[in-house]
């Protein structure tokens, strides 16, 4: 640990470990704080993958997309809340990130879909794996490689600024105690807060009682430092609820949006498909809740299987229901047996034809299900995501709530505020830390050059 450094980033999400290799590479001297022992943050759960428009993976995989419909799909996701300028800027960067993760072996070549698109745009890795825990992995080498320090169990307690500038950070770690660490610069991407309950309580009470996807280390913390710093909050009661976990054990699983973007349908007790699967999340969780049946069931058969991989890893963990025939796995899982195999028939049907006449199902019908075993998962929703957070510029800079800006001080991912608007879109969260991780690393080197 040194006695200063030009930027320190606080917090090993993908947004955090993204700025860091990239100021480094301008020739900053960086250091990452991280408050737990484990790295990745909420980053290493991201399931599907990243979205992007106009990449040569899409090109290669006949899909001809374009800036202005990615930009549509998302505001209209969003219920036109989201901020334009971080919209825009994120729409029209989302290409170079693709080709900046190539640069640094970071592959992803295989496409699928998240609710509320209307273009393959997830990228994932070609080998169909969970992006999250691909990309965290394949950053940590860049870390090690290019020698960038990561403290891990050494946690932001306080950004010291003097004259209204950025001076350094107070962090505290259990074998040297409480430090203040010089730097000119730092980056909060710290995460979200759905971990805190008090901050539940606090912005969206009616969803204390809900179970959350995230990790033990989304509590917060980056928003109360930026605003003890003067920094201003946006958005903060827009928390997005994830419409298929797995609840029944101890744990609260995501079960990936890419699995329905393969195939996967929902039904409900009595067998029945009862949402456009592939809405957007807000949309499926409500008609979930609406069904007073304590969630839904999500139906998959081998072929979806075999698109979305990571099926094998709930499987392994009991979360899978599976069956030579769906009336067999309509007992297992609880179902109408006539109902499910008029269902699965009929979903078939529209497959083929292309149309979904029901709930007007446009994306994720490339395969229908004829392939046994067929398999059922139990799902119910669960806090997912924090939508709101730091208030930024498209330069990452930390904002006032009147719009001033604090000399040195960076925010990304997802403790910031204002791109998802009130529906964030599966697959832009990753795509976000590392399009804006990106842009925090840039603008915190063009700062320390002009210093
Ligand atoms: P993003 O997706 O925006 O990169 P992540 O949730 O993946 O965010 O990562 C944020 C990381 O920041 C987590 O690993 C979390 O433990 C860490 N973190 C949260 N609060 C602090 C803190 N006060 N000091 C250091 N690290 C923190």
């Amino acid at each position: 640990l040194k006695e200063n450094y030009d930027l320190i980033v606080i917090g090993s999400g993908a947004a955090g470990m993204t700025a860091a290799i990239q100021a480094q590479e301008l020739g900053l001297k960086v250091a990452i704080f991280e408050k737990l022992a484990t790295l990745g943050g909420n980053s290493n759960r991201a399931s599907t993958g990243m979205n992007a428009t106009e990449t040569m993976t899409q090109l290669s995989h006949q899909v001809i997309d374009n800036q202005a419909s990615f930009y549509e799909d998302i505001w209209q996701g969003g219920g036109k809340t989201n901020n334009k300028e971080l919209l825009k800027y994120f729409v029209t960067h989302s290409e170079s990130a693709i080709n900046w993760l190539e640069k640094h072996n970071i592959l992803l070549t295989d496409l699928t879909s998240t609710g509320g698109m209307s273009q393959k745009r997830a990228h994932r890795p070609n080998n169909k794996s969970a992006v999250g825990s691909y990309m965290v992995k394949e950053l940590q080498k860049q870390l090690l490689d290019k020698h960038i320090p990561l403290f891990s169990e050494t946690k932001a307690m306080q950004i010291v600024k003097k004259d209204g500038i950025v001076t350094g950070l107070k962090i505290y770690n259990n074998k040297i105690g409480e430090k203040t660490i010089k730097t000119k610069t730092i980056l909060i991407a710290s995460g979200g807060f759905s971990q805190n309950k008090s901050m539940l309580k606090n912005y969206a009470p009616e969803l204390l009682p809900l179970k959350t996807t995230n990790h033990q280390g989304a509590t917060g913390d980056g928003l109360n430092l930026a605003v003890a710093a003067g920094g201003g909050l946006v958005d903060m009661d827009k928390i997005q609820v994830h419409p298929t976990t797995q609840q029944d054990t101890d744990h609260v699983y995501l079960i990936g949006e890419g699995v329905r973007g393969e195939g996967a349908i929902l039904v409900n007790q009595a067998g029945q498909r009862f949402v456009n699967e592939m809405t957007t999340r807000d949309k499926v969780t409500m008609a979930i809740d609406n069904l007073h049946e304590n969630g839904a069931t999500l139906i998959l058969d081998q072929g979806v299987r075999q698109a979305f991989p990571a099926i094998d890893f709930y499987q392994s963990i009991g979360l899978v229901m599976a069956a030579n025939s769906l009336s067999e796995l309509a007992k297992k899982a609880h179902l109408d047996s006539e109902n499910l195999t008029a269902t699965v028939v009929k979903w078939n049907a529209n497959q083929i034809s292309g149309k979904d006449s029901e709930f007007g199902r446009k994306t994720g019908m490339d395969r229908g299900m004829n392939l046994s075993p067929y398999y059922a998962i139990h799902i119910k929703p669960a806090i997912h995501y924090t939508m709101g957070g730091i208030k930024i510029n498209n330069l990452t800079e930390v904002l006032s709530d009147t719009g001033e800006k604090i000399s040195g001080l960076y925010a990304a991912g997802e403790v910031t505020g204002g791109l998802h608007g009130d529906n964030r879109m599966g697959g832009n969260s990753i795509a976000e830390t590392i399009i804006f991780g990106r842009q925090a690393g840039v603008q915190a080197a063009k700062y320390i050059f002009n210093y």
